[in-house]
This record gives C-alpha cells, structure tokens and sequence, in this order.
C-alpha cells in the first residue's frame, strides 16, 4: 500500500530510498528466494513477486536470473538496428518536465522539415548503410500554434500526422529505407494510414500512473501524456496488427510500485494481441534548461535493476532493449541485466532527443557485446518474429522488407541494387 507523499517526496531517488520513501519494502509474507524460484520460468512475473524483487533482492542474483531468462528465451543474440533520425518537427504542444526536444516557435532549434530536407537526410543515411528511417517529432502541435498550423497548410495538410505520412511514404519510395514513425498518441484511422509506409510505430508509455499529471509532476503540461489514451493508442495498434514499440522512463517521480504496474500493462496487452515488438527501458537524465534540471537521476544500479526486474515481469519471448548512449562508460552492463536489443544506432545523426549523449559507435558495440560472449546482429525496425508473419507486414512495404531482410529475419549484409541512384 503506498502512503501519500508530497509532491517533493515523489522526486526522491536512489532504490532503497525510493522503496522506503514509498512504503514500498515489497509485500509482507512472500520471501525472495521463492519469488527467484518463480522468476526463472520466463512465465512473467506477478505483481508482488515483481515488486519483492525489485525493492528487496540483491542486485547480482537479481542480473543472474534476468541474464539466464535472456539466455534461454534468446540465445546468445543482441541486435541493433542502422537509422537514421528524422526529427520531423520540434514543435510540441505538450511541456513534459524532462524533455529538452520541443521548442516553442521562435526559439532556437524551432523547426518543421520540408519534403527535400527529410529526403536529404533519409538519402545520405542511405548512402551510409542505414536501413531504418526512424520519424520522431513532437505531439500535434497545430493544436497550438498558428506557425505549425501554417507551414503544415503551405505542404497542403492540417494535421502533423498527414504530413508524417506523406513524409514516410516519400521516404519508403525515394530511398528504400524502412520508416518507423514515432509521433505521439494517433488515433486508429491515422495508423492504419501509416501501417502502410511503416514497418513498425512506437509510442513510449513513460508510466500508467496519471500521478505524474499532478501539478509540479513529470507530465502536469503534457495533456498526451494521459496514461488511458497511450494505452489506448497501443490497444488500437495491437487490433490493425501493427508491430509495435512502447517502454518505460524511470526515474521520473514515479514509485516503484508504479514501474511494476506500467511493465505488467505492457506485458498484458502483448497477451491480448501479440504486437509489442520491444520494450525499451530508459532513465531520466537530468539536463540544464528543464523544468527537471536538478531532479535526480536514477543510479547505474536502480537502472540495471529495473532493466533485469522488466526482463523477469515481462514474457520471456518478449525482446527488451536499453540505449547504451544514456548509460555512458556503464552501457556493457546492460547486457548483464537482460537485454536482447541495443536499439537503433546511427552512423549518420545524433541523438536529437538526448544530444548531449554521443552513441557508442557500432564497433565499440560489437566488442563490448562480445566481451560477454554474445553475438552482435543487426536487425531491420521490424523484430524477426514479426516479419515473419504476414498480417503484420503491410503490402506496400513488404518489397523494401524483402530487400533488406535474410533468411533468419535479420538484415541481410549490405544490398546494393536500391543503393544505386539514391
Ligand atoms: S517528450 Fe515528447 S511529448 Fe513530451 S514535450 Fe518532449 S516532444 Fe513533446
């Protein structure tokens, strides 16, 4: 049971005093080394067990059980994806307290992308062996600002996702590449738009709590960060068969009793429809210029806690990522916390929603990777499992698919025939 707290109690960090600050020392009565025993079938843990193991066991046994759950359910392979990153528009019309990505119209770094700057950029990153266009932008800002709602109607659109759309389309067309949108909350007949230009969507959960709308919390000036319409949004996208991508941001002012609930509601709607191709777990890293500059950030070992305890919550099938660029020097040990997927590593553009975090670049991946005694793959922006399933993959962009992947679902070693004139 949580106790009330003040809303600069929430912001507390640290595991052990982020357990206690809550209440949250695990539920009475259930022991750890039975919660372990339960852990290791990669069945997907429940709620207390969860919970016990996340406040309560030690960190080496706790990365023991999540690297063997990893090992059975996904051998020795860690993937990655080439991409590029097509920051669509800066502009958003939500104020989330750790975001350094949005700007207002006018502020430096203000920005919506024509048709030839996303073109420019998909065909160097083409150039440059990249095979996912990953479109990231802000939340609908039309809905606020006369400046996106103009620029939008000069391209012939009303709306941010019409334009995305467009943009993918062009993308997919032009280049080859295989686009993966991540706009924000859609709707269903915008996705079902979008299935056809994209080979996966993605919409981070951040967290079920709607305690973070709170005034003073993460998400008080985020209306899309609502937790029923991104839930929403997911369950729509598991009925149009689309793969899809969500995750958790930890660190956030959120309790640890509500990362557990916002894994388990991940977890839940992959049992309903088979859609979520990976959960990413990402810490809060605090930045100067927002709300939540001297906020703290999770520790290295609440953040491999978390990665190793959503590895044990989530089915083992399940594939679970982290980016290595928001752990630093630490980022091997990631592996050692379960992980099966480092994410989408650019060779060609930074990371514009955490610039100040370079990527390792893909060799230093690859020998950390195999330091451990994994082995390194790259894969498309859809997860194997799902491209070989057709009512996941849209007609229209099943040939640029088949382009790219190998006989194992993977990408294949470098084509060339699309290469050529881009
Ligand atoms: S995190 Fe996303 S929704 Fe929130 S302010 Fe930044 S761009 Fe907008």
């Amino acid at each position: 049971m949580l106790r009330e707290k003040s809303d600069n109690a929430l912001y507390a960090s640290g595991t052990q005093d982020r357990a206690a600050a809550a209440g949250e020392e695990g539920p009475a009565g259930r022991d750890v080394e039975s919660a372990f025993f339960r852990a290791t079938d990669g069945q997907g843990l429940g709620r207390e067990d969860a919970l016990l193991l996340l406040a309560r066991a030690p960190t080496e046994a706790l990365l023991q059980a999540a690297s063997s759950v990893r090992e059975r359910f996904h051998g020795r392979v860690i993937s990655y994806s080439k991409k590029v990153f097509i920051p669509l528009t800066t502009l958003c019309r939500d104020y989330c307290g750790y975001c350094t990505f949005r700007k207002d119209p006018g502020e430096p770094g203000a920005h919506f992308m024509p048709p030839e700057e996303v073109l420019a950029a998909a065909k160097q990153a083409r150039r440059a062996g990249c095979k996912e266009a990953l479109f990231s932008l802000g939340d609908q800002p039309e809905k606020i600002f006369p400046e996106a709602r103009e620029f939008l109607s000069r391209q012939g659109f009303e709306r941010t996702l019409d334009y995305l759309a467009a943009m993918t389309e062009l993308t997919m067309e032009r280049t080859g590449l295989l686009p993966h949108a991540n706009p924000g909350v859609m709707s269903a007949e915008s996705m079902r738009r979008l299935r056809a230009s994209n080979v996966s969507l993605g919409l981070m959960l951040e967290n079920v709590s709607p305690r973070l709308m709170r005034a003073g919390a993460a998400h008080a000036e985020a209306p899309d960060k609502v937790p029923s319409l991104r839930l929403r949004t997911m369950e729509e996208a598991g009925r149009l068969r689309i793969p899809f991508t969500t995750g958790i941001l930890i660190g956030i002012g959120e309790t640890l009793t509500e990362r557990v609930d916002s894994l388990i509601a991940i977890r839940d709607l992959h049992r309903r429809f088979g859609h979520i191709q990976e959960v990413i777990i990402q810490n809060f890293r605090a930045k100067p210029g927002i709300p939540m500059a001297a906020h703290p950030e999770p520790s290295e070992e609440e953040m491999l806690r978390t990665v190793a305890a959503a590895r044990l919550i989530l089915d083992g099938e399940m594939n679970l990522q982290a980016p290595p660029n928001l752990s630093y020097a630490a980022f091997p040990r990631l592996l050692e916390a379960g992980i099966n997927d480092w994410g989408g590593i650019s060779p060609v553009t930074r990371d514009f929603i955490n610039p100040e975090a370079p990527w390792p670049e893909i060799a230093r991946l690859r020998a950390a990777t195999e330091a451990r005694g994994l082995q390194l793959r790259e894969r498309l922006a859809i997860y194997p499992e799902f491209a070989r399933q057709p009512e996941f993959v849209c007609q229209t962009v099943q040939p640029n698919m088949e382009h790219w992947i190998d006989a194992e679902g993977y990408a294949r070693e470098e084509g060339v025939s699309l290469a050529q004139g881009v």
